[in-house]
């Protein structure tokens, strides 16, 4: 068989398997390997230092696979539909918001649990790499059922060191936006990315054209001006980054454009044009929403270690460790306070930062740099 007859069957099987999209690159460096250099000597990785080590592997994913000839990039769209705030409110301590605000504890108890922040939306639903992890597994194993010659292949989900946002554009999956996310025609850009490095002959796809076109939603719309310029993105800036990567104390001057989001950060995505219409996902792991989109601060504030547990079971959200938690909340807590005057809220269950008419929706995943 040629190296065309195998990609179709690849893109069968992935597609049978439950990926939305599937492309093809081939296995040589990623272009604009300048950049990416530049970007880290620029800092803009901030404090994720394993972005800095070894950037040559990381630009090369042949070096993750001895022989490799292919990359196959998988898409899965992880949108979720139905995450009201009100009927979403978190349990962590069994209890929850609804326990912790009886009408008898008196009105400074009632404001103090409808305080919630929100979580992004790729954190709430099965953890992915799990997810991501088994259906490259069983595309693997489809495919050794299906291709009649030996090969090797490593499935990569965000932690291996690879630009997967670059290899899936090469690979004609979708582009990269002006907010650095891959963007797929129909179905936007709330998905999961993987990839297999193999090393099978595989005919190779075309890049799309990028779509932006003149829009600058995402560049104005950023709560803290992470957008240096369109497809240029400073991870220290980032509410992602600063809410789920970056240890310790956060800047005070970086405080008021997290809002009130308590884990990660969707703004960039919701006001994007090409996620007006985005299907929600079939995938039933992703559909099941196991963090709600809004999390009482008081449980957070006093999060104990099983609580913690709790609360970020099975999902990509343990991540950020119990304090970043605290933290996190604790800013959202100070936040939601500005916003109200000082009067301290007013019990509306989506209370909502200084920046409330950006946050319409929800999150764009932890920003691995932008290789543009
Ligand atoms: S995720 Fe939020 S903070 Fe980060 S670039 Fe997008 S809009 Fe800005
Ligand atoms: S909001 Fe506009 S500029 Fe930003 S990624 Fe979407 S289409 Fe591109």
């Amino acid at each position: 068989m040629t190296p065309a007859m195998h990609s179709q069957i690849v893109k069968r099987l992935a597609r049978s398997i439950g990926f939305d999209r599937v492309g093809i690159t081939h296995a040589d460096p990623v272009g604009r390997a300048a950049y990416y250099r530049d970007w880290l000597a620029a800092g803009r990785h901030g404090s994720m230092g394993y972005l800095a080590r070894n950037p040559e592997q990381r630009l090369d994913p042949a070096q993750l696979l001895p022989g490799a000839r292919s990359v196959i990039c998988v898409a899965l769209n992880y949108l979720a539909s139905a995450n009201s705030a009100a009927a979403t409110a978190a349990d962590v301590s069994g209890g929850g918001a609804a326990a912790a605000a009886q009408p008898n504890d008196g009105e400074a108890a009632v404001q103090r649990a409808a305080a919630f922040g929100r979580v992004a939306r790729y954190a709430r639903a099965d953890d992915y790499h799990e997810v991501l992890h088994e259906m490259l597994a069983a595309l693997i194993d489809a495919m050794r059922g299906e291709i009649g010659v030996p090969f090797d292949a490593r499935p990569c989900v965000d932690t291996a060191p690879i630009v997967e946002r670059e290899l899936a554009a090469r690979a004609g999956i979708g582009w990269i936006g002006k907010n650095t996310l891959v963007l797929i025609p129909r179905l936007g850009s709330y998905v999961f990315l993987g990839e297999l490095v193999t090393t099978l002959a595989l005919e190779p796809d075309a890049p799309l054209p990028d779509h932006c076109g003149s829009c600058t939603r995402c560049l104005d719309a950023c709560p803290t001006n992470a957008f240096p310029g369109p497809y240029r993105m400073d991870a220290t800036r980032c509410i992602s980054y600063l809410t789920i990567e970056h240890r310790g104390e956060i800047a005070p001057q970086m405080e008021p454009g997290i809002g009130d989001w308590v884990y990660g950060c969707d703004v960039c995505q919701e006001v994007c044009p090409h996620n007006t219409r985005a299907p929600a996902t079939v995938h039933p792991r992703l559909l099941t929403q196991r963090l709600p989109e809004r999390v009482p601060l008081e449980e957070l504030e006093s999060l104990g270690s099983a609580a913690y547990r709790r609360l970020t079971a099975g999902t990509a959200a343990r991540r950020a460790g119990r304090r970043m938690w605290q933290r996190n909340a604790r800013i959202v807590r100070r936040n939601l306070a500005a916003a109200d005057g000082g009067g301290f809220l007013s019990g509306n269950a989506g209370a909502s930062g200084p920046r409330d008419s950006l946050h319409r929706q929800a999150g764009a995943p932890p920003q691995t740099p932008p290789p543009r």
